[in-house]
């Protein structure tokens, strides 16, 4: 590798090389002759490596090659250096391109190790504190307490978090509909989206808008430069005593990281199980399916299992209830009395958290990502000793969680007889109430959908004609689809059966329905639109 300039300049070979050349360069402005100064250069190195090229540099000289065509010959130097080296050379400048070389690369290997200067650090601190004073001076609405992690942060991102928090206050004390945390090439802008229209309220230097962006983003528990289109975290705030919402996205942008934040309308709640958007007959289900307290329930999806994990934890806490969190990784806030234990997750042994955390007689356990088998194995014995557990994976389908639990070697009774149920999350975007207008329909409209009932025609759906307040998309927002699959009820037909020879589909779930139909359900209640519907259900592979 050519050390200069070097992809690893924590390379302590570096400086030694620039001490070297440094001294080839003194040598030969001495008048020293260059076969001797690269020998003597040689014999003085400190490292190693740096010697034993000096050495070869030195046979080479020896052999009649020229200086550049010698260090050419060794991984020491960059094409870009060895370029100077080869005109400095014709020119007869070699010591003071050495000498040149040598503070280059010396330069660069302090500019790459060396902490940012306090001042640059202290100069954030102050833009972050006094833009938050400014507006905390005005709106004054707390997040919630600081985490142990924000605890342990830097000022910067401390002072950062208070900036956010102040925001976030401001957005919901003036009704804003969006607040945005956009970085530009010299700057970072902060704006508000009120009454359809964006308005400015900050203009900060990058490197605050940057630690901006990241408590904002870790504030909601979104993950940073999004892997969903859709939001990945949730603020929540009080405004005159009541709760306001906003789902958070964060996506990476050239400038650096993009945080939008969207605020549900006025008693939306995404906290709770009622607040979600379930269609009553599956929120029904789910509750039962919860309220037995004990099996293990999987949360299937793309987007919106944050969420979804919040609002379940939400419905069986309580402080007769000991929940133990070993994974919050998708979602970003908690109700109280969840305990989160932090048990590092070995590769050797993925399932240690999980007997770690059966330590604590859990009645309710948090599990994580059932990804891996022996975790999903692990999840299966604690559903069967009677605790309910809650993990997620990231698939298409009700059928492909099934699928991808059986794959890992799960003996299939046992997972017949602890799956509590399965809940596939998915999230569409929702018809702006502002342009909203409702549109004449019949089946053709919803082709590509599966229809809940046969519909009298013609019906009605909702579309967006687009404003300023959705950017004339006709989308505010998103919709809720979930579909619910209880395994464990009291009626037999609910069961999960015939995990073989049932190509149609691995669950058998006669009157529970489809995420297609759910979706077509809220396409009929002006929720979201025909096309909007239509996507989110071919984007997986639903059978
Ligand atoms: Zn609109």
């Amino acid at each position: 590798m050519p050390m200069f300039p070097s992809d690893e300049p924590q390379n302590s070979s570096l400086l030694a090389a620039a001490r070297s050349l440094k001294q080839l360069g003194t040598l030969l402005r001495g008048r020293v002759p260059i076969l001797r100064a690269v020998t003597v250069t040689a014999a003085e190195a400190s490292d190693p490596v740096v010697r034993m090229a000096l050495e070869a540099v030195a046979r080479d000289v020896e052999a009649g090659n020229s200086v550049w065509r010698a260090f050419a010959g060794q991984e020491l130097l960059s094409p870009s250096a060895l370029e100077l080296l080869r005109t400095a050379e014709e020119e007869g400048a070699l010591d003071t391109e050495l000498t040149l070389i040598a503070e280059y690369i010396a330069e660069q290997h302090s500019a790459a190790t060396a902490p940012p200067p306090q001042r640059a650090r202290d100069d954030v601190l102050a833009e972050l504190d006094a833009a938050a004073n400014a507006l905390a001076h005005e709106h004054a609405l707390p997040l919630a307490p600081p985490s142990a992690d924000a605890r342990a942060a830097t000022p910067e991102a401390r002072a950062a978090a208070r900036l956010a928090a102040a925001l976030i206050g401001r957005a919901a004390a003036v009704e804003a509909e969006e607040l945005h945390i956009d970085p530009r090439p010299t700057q970072t802008l902060v704006r508000c989206r009120v009454g359809g229209a964006l308005r400015e309220v900050l203009v900060l230097s990058p490197e605050a808008g940057r630690l901006l962006a990241a408590a904002m983003r870790s504030a909601s528990g979104a993950q940073a430069g999004g892997r969903t289109a859709a939001y990945e975290g949730l603020l929540r705030v009080e405004r005159e005593g009541l709760p306001v919402q906003a789902t958070v996205a964060s996506a990476s942008s050239p400038h650096g990281e993009k945080v939008t934040a969207e605020f549900l309308p006025p008693g939306r709640r995404l906290d709770r199980l009622d607040g979600l958007g379930l269609l009553t007959t599956e929120l029904g289900r789910l509750k039962e399916s919860l309220h037995r307290r004990k099996g293990l329930v999987v949360i299937a999806g793309h987007e919106g299992k944050g969420a979804m994990l919040g609002a379940i934890l939400a419905e069986v806490s309580s402080p007769e209830v000991n929940t133990i969190a070993l994974d919050l990784s998708v979602t970003g806030w908690l109700p109280p009395h969840v305990t989160t234990l932090r048990v590092p997750r070995r590769r050797s042994a993925p399932a240690s958290g999980i007997q770690a955390a059966m330590r604590h007689s859990p009645d309710v356990l948090v599990a994580g990502s059932l990804a891996d088998p022996a975790v999903a194995q692990a999840c299966v014995g604690a559903a069967r000793d009677g605790m309910l557990v809650l993990g997620w994976l990231t698939v298409d389908s009700a059928q492909d969680a099934v699928a991808r639990l059986l794959k890992g070697g799960m003996p299939r009774e046992e997972l017949l007889s602890t799956l509590a149920c399965i809940v596939v999350c998915a999230l569409a975007r929702g018809v702006c109430p502002r342009c909203a207008a409702s549109w004449p329909a019949t089946a053709a409209d919803l082709r590509g959908l599966e229809l809940p009932v046969p519909l009298p025609e013609p019906f009605a759906v909702r579309r967006g004609a687009g404003c300023p307040s959705c950017r004339s998309t006709g989308y505010r927002g998103y919709v809720g689809v979930y579909q619910v699959l209880n395994c464990q009820s009291d009626n037999p037909s609910h069961h999960l059966v015939g995990l073989e020879g049932n190509p149609s589909g691995l669950l058998n779930n006669p009157d529970g329905r489809s995420l297609s139909q759910v979706a077509c359900i809220k396409v009929l209640q002006g929720e979201t639109s025909p096309e909007e519907a239509l996507r989110v259900v071919q984007s997986r592979t639903t059978r």
